[in-house]
């Protein structure tokens, strides 16, 4: 299987996924002529082409879902061949992040370098379809069995995927079991990683007016807000972290790097608290506003994007930030409110076939892993099956470079996740 798995990898993956790279298909927000150069839709055929070629001997429905001012969204439906055939739902991207500058070789030449392919949409998010359609075909070309299987990808994800819900409704499935989204991060190559949970957002402006010194008192703002000397935020905003999760952080803080490339001091010098405040802690940042300030106005903004703990609610914490910041001479206004995601513990079944997957192909157990960023959409799938179990995974590790110059795709990594997904189709017990 291993050898299969490489061999088409190399014969027929990667291939196609540089002429992926080749299409500059940026997402809607960052190419608003997009309806008519055509290059979404242009990449969205040259996935399903591939997939028409090959999967030629596999039961499937491929449809290209549309709504208007939409890119298109890939969905594909594999038949199962299980005894008892469980469905499972998998998601990836097809749209691009922005090139930006400092690339060695250019976002849209595909290039392999120490067996990583370099390029834009290599890594986030191209190399999805990809990996699910080589899991079916491995398991049809050794004769074991699958489930059923549908493939969404969409193509607005860095824009926001403002459609994606409505894409799964037009599918009317009744019942999904495991949803496999794969999009998200990891810390090294050596396991298998699952996130766990990932932190909410909410972005806001203070606007402080009509005081002798708006300045000092949009300080006496934020000291409510947090602790200036600590950076402890208010305990409106803390959360408890479940049991589940707390032990999950500290068996995998051990193998999380922490950066802390500023001169300022830290916060918390014991690693595994600093890898639980990231995880699980809220954090309030300042991103912009007071650039505008002008000496004779009496009034200034300020625009705070704070982090919440993955089980806080963005509208009930966005209804405590306006409680607690609006006074006789200070507004708040809310500009985006985003729930993060905390994903229920797995079934004893499916976590031992997980780790069964990440012994066989990389020797070593899996591990979860808990993001201090955030990717709202995934809040979104999971409400829409509360019910079923929720599967994280990536290929995105920090030298992965997605959203910045020199993307590549760990093609080793790659591959294993491809057998990982195999162990996973073909089990009987998820
Ligand atoms: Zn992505």
């Amino acid at each position: 299987m291993r050898h299969f798995i490489k061999q088409f990898s190399e014969q027929s993956i990667v291939p196609s996924l540089s002429n992926f790279i080749r299409i500059p298909n940026l997402s809607p927000q960052f190419d608003n002529q997009w309806q008519q150069n055509k290059l979404l839709e242009e990449a969205c055929n040259h996935i399903i082409k591939w997939i028409e070629n090959e999967t030629i001997e596999i039961q499937k429905e491929i449809q290209i879902l549309q709504i208007p001012n939409s890119p298109n969204c890939i969905s594909i439906k594999i038949f199962g061949n299980q005894k008892q055939n469980k469905t499972i739902l998998c998601y990836g991207h097809y749209d691009k992040q922005p090139h930006f500058v400092g690339w060695k070789y250019g976002p849209t030449t595909p290039i392999i370098e120490n067996n990583r392919l370099y390029g834009r949409g290599s890594a986030d998010d191209g190399c999805v379809p990809y990996a699910i359609i080589s899991a079916i075909k491995a398991l049809k070309e050794f004769k074991q069995n699958y489930h059923d299987c549908y493939l969404i990808v969409e193509g607005e994800e860095e824009s926001g995927s403002h459609q994606l819900i409505q894409y799964i409704k037009m599918l009317n499935i009744s019942k999904i079991d495991l949803m496999i989204a794969i999009d998200s991060g990891i810390v090294d190559y050596d396991r298998l990683w699952i996130t766990n949970s990932m932190r909410g957002a909410i972005t806001f402006d203070i606007k402080v007016f009509q005081t002798i010194n708006p300045f000092q008192y949009l300080r006496i703002l934020l000291n409510k807000l947090e602790d200036s000397l600590t950076g402890e935020v208010n305990s409106q905003f803390q959360t408890i972290i479940p049991k589940s999760s707390l032990e999950e952080c500290q068996t995998t803080a051990q193998l999380v790097p922490l950066e802390f490339p500023m001169t300022c001091q830290k916060m918390e010098s014991d690693h595994v608290q600093q890898y639980i405040n990231r995880a699980w802690k809220p954090s309030v940042s300042y991103i912009g506003g007071l650039e505008d300030l002008d000496q004779d106005n009496d009034e200034l903004i300020i625009r705070i994007s704070m982090r919440l703990p993955p089980n806080k609610d963005a509208q009930e914490a966005s209804q405590q930030l306006v409680q607690l910041l609006t006074t006789q001479w200070s507004q708040v206004e809310i500009i985006q409110a985003k729930t993060g995601l905390a994903v229920k513990s797995f079934s004893k079944e499916l976590k031992n076939i997980l780790n069964e997957a990440s012994i066989e192909y990389f020797g070593n157990e899996m591990r979860m892993f808990h993001e201090g960023a955030s990717i709202p959409f995934l809040n979104s799938l999971y409400q829409l099956y509360p019910e079923s179990e929720f599967l994280i995974l990536g290929v995105l590790a920090p030298d992965s470079n997605a959203h910045g110059p020199n993307e590549n795709l760990n093609i080793e990594y790659f591959n294993k996740l491809i057998g990982c997904l195999t162990y996973i189709f073909t089990s009987q017990n998820i």
